[in-house]
Parts: structure tokens; sequence; C-alpha cells
């Protein structure tokens, strides 16, 4: 091993690739962690990972293969053991007239090469991946297919052997822990004609993955029916229910299971509940600056209403709950009506609609009044009864917070004229009105600097200095090859102000209210992401798109108000 390192250090030094002190360097730091030099070299960010196994490939005369563009057969993990597979680095990528295609990090470490052959039974044609692909494609296969371990055939006995578990419960743990480990809010497992299909949603797009087969899936529903404590007997009705699922590591996560019965049998879908724990302070928003005080000070109001607004997923739930988590004290009686209950808080009393006994929001929010609340979070005011007892009840002493469905923080004021609250009403207990869409990060693993189109540039007033900082993802392992990765809310906040009130009094078009906003310091939400875009958090396309979709749907609303905002602004 320290030949074959030392050798090919010496190549990457032949051709420039590293210098003379960046060896000093990662000796030192390979002696101080007990690492190889080469682990060194990259660990330091010398050298990439990639450029290392091009440059082995080089000496070693084995092919490189760039995972990237391989489509690999998870249901390879069926040969070899994960241990050994995660102990060597090692991975069969196909298997062809007894001869194994076997991807690895060094074909010259002759003890690996003797273990896999035994392990395969069979020889073996080595080639050599990218370090942290070929780790991140050994994690993802095992994830995925120990649950192919289920369908009972033969060779199983391994994938049981090395989690000790019963291959079904194994499967639906492999389920959900890759689930968890991905950040996916929910979990669908489709089954169809001939197959079964798993998918996660990860950062508000299902991705499709390597399922279980087929014949795991009543199994698989079986199992998941104990869990939630459900009717094992009933596979024709839809059945509701939650479990707590315990990570080999970090926190529990509760999630809520729903079974529906389909021509194929029974469709699943979870979802993953978030505890009160993922729930940062308002701070941790990335709201801009002012916007950040202005929601502290306005929460910390005796009463008044404030309302978010955004589609399904926009992450409206996640700032209500941070500004009630930092309002969160024994002092305050604080109650939410919520269908469903999302996030678990302490010390709130939660209420959960329930339509079936003639709970809605209007009828829970009336008997809630009667209990002395000073805060009560209403999940959403999709009616006119709701609607003018919210209202009522922020002119009557107690802090609302809602959600409104509707595209940006303007329409919010029309709305509530649509449920028929008097202007005087929305003048008088509207604090503000919130916007917010989420947009993808940028992945910091592969983002590079971006010169966007000058056409695009122009659009948005952008100087070359103030582009200096805009970035794009190129795509690589870490974030899929989509170049982004996790997402950040952009936002918009309507304060009302006098002038606003003014004009809303005097039943203003849209238009006359967005210039009024404007007037008063109002920044449509777009102007938010492209700030976002140039401190490299987002991307400038991103921001495009977003803007595309929200003009789109202004624009089917209510003609071209909304070009004439973004002169304004
Ligand atoms: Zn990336």
């Amino acid at each position: 091993m320290r030949d074959a390192g030392h050798f090919l250090i010496r190549s990457l030094l032949a051709e420039k690739l590293i210098s003379e002190a960046d060896v000093q360097r990662a000796s030192e730091s390979a002696a101080s962690k007990n690492i190889d030099a080469v682990d060194a070299l990259v660990g330091l960010g010398i050298i990439s990972s990639r450029r290392i196994a091009i440059e082995r490939a080089k000496i070693c005369e084995y092919p490189f293969v760039d995972l990237t563009h391989f489509d690999v057969d998870f249901h390879n993990t069926r040969l070899m053991p994960r241990a050994v597979a995660e102990k060597l680095v090692v991975y069969p990528l196909f298997c062809f007239d007894g001869v194994s295609t076997v991807a690895m990090l060094d074909p010259l470490n002759l003890q690996a090469i003797d273990q896999v052959r035994q392990v395969l039974k069979g020889d073996i044609d080595p080639v050599i991946c990218d370090a942290e692909q070929l780790r991140a494609l050994i994690a993802r296969a095992y994830s995925l297919s120990a649950a192919s371990g289920a369908s009972g055939s033969a060779g199983d006995e391994q994938t049981e052997r090395t989690t000790g578990e019963e291959p079904i419960v194994a499967a639906v743990n492999q389920i959900l822990a890759g689930a968890v480990d991905m950040g996916a809010s929910d979990i669908h497992i489709n089954p169809d004609e001939a197959e079964l299909i798993l998918r996660y949603r990860v950062d508000g797009v299902l991705q499709s993955l390597q399922g279980p087969q087929k014949s795991a899936h009543a199994g698989i529903v079986q199992r998941l029916k104990v869990l939630a404590q459900l009717d094992l007997t009933q596979t024709r009705r839809p059945q509701d229910g939650k479990f707590r699922f315990h990570p080999r590591s970090g926190a529990p996560v509760d999630i809520r299971l729903s079974i529906m019965p389909t021509v194929h049998g029974e469709n699943v879908v979870m979802r993953l509940l978030r505890s009160a724990r993922s729930i940062g302070a308002i701070r941790d928003l990335s709201m801009p600056e002012d916007m950040t005080q202005h929601y502290e000070a306005l929460i910390s109001r005796p009463n008044g209403m404030i309302l978010v607004t955004g589609p399904t997923g926009s992450g409206k739930t996640t700032t209500l709950f941070a500004a009630l988590s930092q309002l969160n004290s024994t002092t305050r009686n604080i109650i939410t009506i919520e269908d469903p209950v999302e996030i678990r808080l302490p010390v709130v009393r939660q209420v959960q609609v329930n339509a079936e006994i003639g709970l809605t929001f209007a009828a829970a929010l009336r008997s809630i009044l009667r209990q002395d609340p000073d805060i009560v979070l209403v999940g959403e005011i999709r009616d006119n009864e709701t609607a003018k007892i919210a209202a009522q009840a922020a002119l009557t002493g107690h802090l609302v917070l809602s959600t409104l469905h509707t595209n940006d923080a303007i329409g919010t004021i029309a709305r509530l004229r649509d449920f028929d609250v008097p202007a005087f009403a929305i003048t008088n207990a509207l604090l503000a009105a919130m916007a917010q869409r989420l947009v993808r990060r940028v992945c910091d693993a592969c983002a590079e600097s971006d010169v966007p189109d000058p056409h695009l540039m122009l659009e948005y007033g952008l100087s070359n200095a103030m582009a200096i900082g805009l970035r794009r993802g190129c795509g690589c392992v870490k974030c899929g090859q989509t170049g982004f990765r996790g997402r950040v809310g952009a936002y918009e906040m309507l304060r009302m102000t006098p002038g606003l009130q003014a004009v809303i009094e005097g039943a203003a078009s849209r238009s006359e209210l967005a210039i009024a906003a404007a007037k008063d310091g109002f920044r449509p939400m777009w102007r938010d992401g492209v700030d976002k875009a140039c401190r490299g958090i987002t991307s400038l396309s991103e921001v495009e798109r977003l803007r595309t979709v929200i003009e789109a749907r202004l624009e089917s609303v209510d003609g071209a108000a909304s070009t004439s905002t973004r002169a304004a602004a």
C-alpha cells in the first residue's frame, strides 16, 4: 500500500498536479491523523479524489470508470455482503460469463483482490473509480436493495446474516432509514402490475429508487400495519396510522402512514414528521435582515393577525412554528388548530381539526377563544366564517397566526375581501402578510462561479460587481447531478402602514396596492431571491424559474399588475 501510494505521489509531482510543499503538508497531516498520505492530499483539498483515481488508473493500467455515467445494477448487492463492500470499498458492477467487473479503489491491493475473488466465487476484472462516488454508490445500493432480500429467493441468507434481522423487517428499516438519511419528507411505495415502485420526496421533488421486489409487497405492508397498529386483516379499505421509527443514529422520527387499496394492491404513502427540535428560531429562516427584525417585533405584539401565504410545501408551517417556538413560554397561553398536527411543540395545546365530528377550523376557533388564549395559530383560513372569527379575535386582544392560499403577499388583501372581511377589520387587524417560496440551494460540493446571460443581468439590474458572487452547481454525486442540495426560502413581507391602510379603505385595485406598498419599502420575493443568488446561496436561473412561476400565476389572476411591481422595485 505504502509503495503504491508513494509511486502515485511521485507521478502526481511529475505531472505538476501537486507541489513538494503540498506533499510536506499532506505527510504532516497524515502522520497526525494516522491516515494514508494520498487520503491526506484529498482531505486537505489539494487534489480531488477523482483526479487521484484517474492517475491511479494510469499507473496500474486498469480502466477508470466514471460512475456518474454508469447505470448500476443494485441487485448485485446479493453477490456481496454489505460488510465486505464497505470494508474493502468494492462493488460488483456487472457479471458476465463468470467474470465480475468490480469497481475498486486500488487494484494493486492484492489482499483485497483475493477476498473479492473468494466472495464472488470466480474471476474478477477490476476497474478504478473515484472514492467518493464509489462510497456513495455502495451506501445507496445496500440501503435500497436489502429489501430485495425479502423476496425469499435463493442467495438471500447473506443479507439476513449480515443484518441479523428478519428480511422483511430489515427491508422496512432500510426504506425508512434511507428516507431519513436523504432528508426525504415523504415515502411512496406504489405497486403496479409488475413491480413495486419506491420513491422518496426530497427537496419537494419525487425521486424514484430501486425498490424491493413485488413479491415483498404484502410483507412490507403487513409490517407497516403492525408498526402503526392497524387492522391486519383489512386490505380493501383505506387506513391511516402513526408510528415512531428509531434510526440507528439520530433522533427518533414520527411517521404518519396512509394505506390505500388499488387494483394492484395496497398503496403506501408515509410522511416523515419533524420534531419541534428541527424548528429553529426566526433568525434561522434566512429572511432578509430587516424582515427578521419586523417579524420578531410583530409577534411580540399583544394582538393582531399575521398571515403567511404560499402554496403547499413552501415552508409556511416552518415560518409560523419558528415564531411559536420563540414565543413558547409558560406565561403565555398558546393554542393551535391544525389539519393535521404536523409538528409537536411542548407546552402548546394543539387541536386537530376533524370534519367528521363537525370540528372545523371555524368551530374549533370559536370554542378555543372561550379558553382565553393569548396566541392562536389557525392552520389555514379557507372559508368566510374562519376568516371573520380570526379577524375578530385579532381585534379583541389575541395574536392570531395563520396561512392563506394566495399567490403573493399583496393578494392577501383581495382574498380577505373575498371572505367578506370588511375593510376596517383588515386595516386594523392585519399586522403583516408574508409570502414565501422555496428555492433550491446551490450544491457546495460542485459549485462554480456563474456567468449568466447578459439579458438576464440586464433584466435583474445586476452590474458586473454585483454578479461577482453568483454561483451554479455543475452536478456531482452528492447532489445526484442536479447541482442543487437543500432549499432556502425567498420571502416578501407586506406590513400594514398608514399609506396602505388609506388605499385599502379606498377599495384600491391590485396595482394601487402594489404602488402604495412599494412606497413603504415592500420588496417582492424575487428580489430576495436575487439577493440570495448574489450571495451564491441559490442560482440566478433558480430565481428566474421562481419569478416565471409567480408571474404566470398572477397574470392569470389579474392582468399585467405584476410587471408594474417589477418596474417599481
Ligand atoms: Zn453537487
